[in-house]
Order: C-alpha cells, then structure tokens, then sequence
C-alpha cells in the first residue's frame, strides 16, 4: 500500500509518551526482570522499526512479536537483542530462525521432532532457541497437560540441536475484576511448573494487564505490549498503578468546505440530510485508513469544538459539521488533544463495539507515521 504522503491525514507518535510508560513500568520491576516490548502487528500501529528504537533507549532488553516476518525485519534493521516469536512458526522456517537468533514459542513435541528434521537438513548447526508455552486456560496455544510437557523436557535433554531458553503462559483475564479465572490459570501454571526440573533462563507468565494488577507473578520477564503504547488493557474497568500516556494521535486537514442548504444530503446512501443550513467539511481519511465505517455518527474536534461526522463514512473521505465556516486547511483532531479536548482511542473503541487494540493495529499503511 502507498503511503499517502500528499495528503494532510496522518499519525503522530509521541515518542516521550512511549519511552516514559516504560520507563515507569521498568521501574516497579523487581531488579533483573527482564521487560520484552511486544511489537507485533507493526508495533500496535505505531511503526515497529521507531517503537523497537525507542524501547531499547528507554531499557527493553528484547522484543516479542507474532509472526517470524516482523522478528526478521528487527534483525534487518539492526537489532541484536532476543526476539521472542509469540505465535507458532511453521517447523519448516526452523533454520531460518537458528541462523537468525531468533526463539520460537513452542508447543508440542511433534513440532521440535519436526523441526530437528529440517534443522538437519539445513545443516545448521546453531541450537535453535525454544520457549515452551503452556495453556492454562488461554485456549489458543500451549501444551496442555504436564504430562505432555514433560515429555517435551525430556526430548529436550537428548539433543543440542535446541535451547530450552525460557517458559511461558498468557492469561486471559488478568485485565479483570474477577479475579477467580486468573487464579485458576495461577494454580494449573505451578502444577506445570513442577514438572519443570531445570528452569531456563526466562521465565515469563505477563503481559501488560498481568504487571499491572498481579506483579508478584512476574516471574523475571514481562512481556510488555499495550501499556507502553500508553493504553489500559482493562479498558476503564481497572486503574493503572501509574499515568499511561497515550502515544497516538490521528491528524488530518479540511479539504473542502461548503455551506449545505437545509434539505441537501450527504454521502453514500444520503442517509444525512441537513435540517437547517450548514458548514460542512470534507477530511481526507476513510474506512481504507482503518477509520472505521461505523463511526459515522461519532465526532472529530476541529479548534475545541466537537464536530458530528455526518453521513457515510467513505473509503477515503468523510464529511463532519462545522460550528461554522472554517477555511480550507484547518486542522481536524481525530485521535488526541485538542485545545483541552480530547478523543480518546478508547472512546473510538467504545462506539464501534471493540477494544482500543483493534482500532490502534487498524490503521492502515497508507497513514504516514511521524514521529515526534
Ligand atoms: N504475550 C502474549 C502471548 C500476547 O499474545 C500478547 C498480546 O496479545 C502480549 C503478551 C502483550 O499483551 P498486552 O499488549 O496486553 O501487554
């Protein structure tokens, strides 16, 4: 996808804001934690190469993301520190991650007995570097029983072809404030963990919501993702122990600006008909930008007002009413400040029915990122 760099619609990134929500969170780690930032799905939105920078200048000692592609472009932008593939990689690229230091989630033993084929095919001679995941009670991946972890330990101990570099679960209710599932998740990861003989180097059970509300299950990594783009994994349901400053802001500029006469319509569908008349602006930003489709209804802020998004929400374009005329170039706020307003990606998530992540990894490439 082309960036649109002709085009007034882009992303600001705060950089302090990032480095200081891990610098804070750094900071109520028990000495020798290490902090990973999870930079999967281009950091969240907010441009993987810049926010790995930023993190490692601000103390994250690695990184974790999804999907072997984004630990590669790390590598090839220059990064040395551990890369942590969270998802599970195709036995078949074993090589490719040996050769590029980079440590694979894995979670049953069929997968290494695979993979040891294909690392023997590729004479590689490297050990590749492997964090056993666990289900306790996620669902998605991991070995689920001791049982069959201890089978994979045990496979382990015959072969210098991997390195049992770390363990690991994810819980899926530590943003709550029922805390009863997370406690069980507690209890299956220590029956687990006592099958486990030799501790690796890394062990890790949290992500950002699992840090902020049960530290004292930190284990010596903390997998940090939503928190250091400055967002509360629990929404508004928890508090943090300390100030998330959000890291994204949504810009653009009018483009047209037109009085509408009571009676004229708007946009596909001319599901908006003006009741009276009207200042109108055109912003160059659609559903194409991962500004979503349903928000129409919802509102940008334009010199501290609040202003409706009026009508569809096209793929490249939408129209808000004005408080009055505004010229041609005047800025539109659709994420961030704004003379003492402020929208929130939270408050976008709310009206569209989601979580503040699916809007923040939804903007698209062709939004410029800068950096600020
Ligand atoms: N660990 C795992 C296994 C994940 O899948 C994720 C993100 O989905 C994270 C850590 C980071 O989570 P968060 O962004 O809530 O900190």
């Amino acid at each position: 996808m082309a960036i649109a760099k002709h085009r007034p619609s882009r992303i600001v990134i705060n950089e302090t804001a990032i480095y200081q929500n891990i610098v804070n969170e750094k900071a109520r780690l028990t000495d020798g934690t290490d902090l990973f930032m999870v930079v999967k799905a281009n950091a969240y939105g907010h441009g993987l190469i810049q926010v790995a920078a930023i993190a490692v200048r601000a103390g994250a000692t690695g990184f974790c993301v999804a999907v072997l592609d984004e630990a590669l472009a790390l590598r090839e932008a220059g990064f040395t520190q551990p890369i942590l593939v969270l998802g599970i990689t195709e036995s078949q690229n074993a090589a490719l991650l040996a050769i590029n230091h980079i440590s694979a989630t894995v979670c049953s033993l069929a997968w290494l007995k695979n993979a040891s084929l294909f690392l023997d095919a590729a004479h590689v001679k490297l050990p590749l570097a492997v964090h056993l995941g666990l289900d306790t009670g996620m669902g998605r991946i991991g070995f689920q029983t001791p049982t069959k972890l201890s089978l994979a330990l045990a496979y382990l101990k015959t072969t210098k072809q991997f390195k049992f570099e770390g363990i690991f679960t994810h819980f899926s209710k530590a943003d709550s404030t029922e805390t009863g599932y997370f406690e069980k998740q507690l209890k299956r990861w220590c029956a687990f963990m006592t099958v486990v003989t030799n501790r690796p180097k890394y062990v890790h059970v949290s992500n950002t919501a699992t840090s902020l509300w049960h530290d004292t299950c930190n284990g010596n990594l903390i997998r940090f993702g939503v928190g250091g783009y400055g967002l509360n994994p629990s929404g508004v349901d928890l508090e943090a122990p300390f100030v998330l400053q959000p890291a994204m802001r949504l810009e653009s500029r009018t483009v047209f600006v037109k009085l509408l006469k009571a009676g004229q319509s708007v946009s596909y569908g001319a599901t908006y008909t003006a009741q009276e008349d009207e200042w109108v602006a055109t912003v160059p930003i659609g559903y194409a930008d991962g500004y979503r489709r349903q928000l129409q209804g919802f509102h940008v802020l334009v010199d501290g007002h609040f202003c409706e998004i009026i009508g569809r929400i096209c793929m490249d374009q939408l129209m808000i009413r004005l408080p009055r005329q505004y010229s041609v170039g005047t800025l539109v706020t659709l994420v961030g400040k704004d003379h003492g307003q402020s929208i929130s990606l939270q408050a976008i998530a709310d009206y569209c029915g989601t979580i503040h992540y699916e809007i923040a990894c939804g903007f698209t490439d062709r939004l410029p990122r800068v950096y600020q």
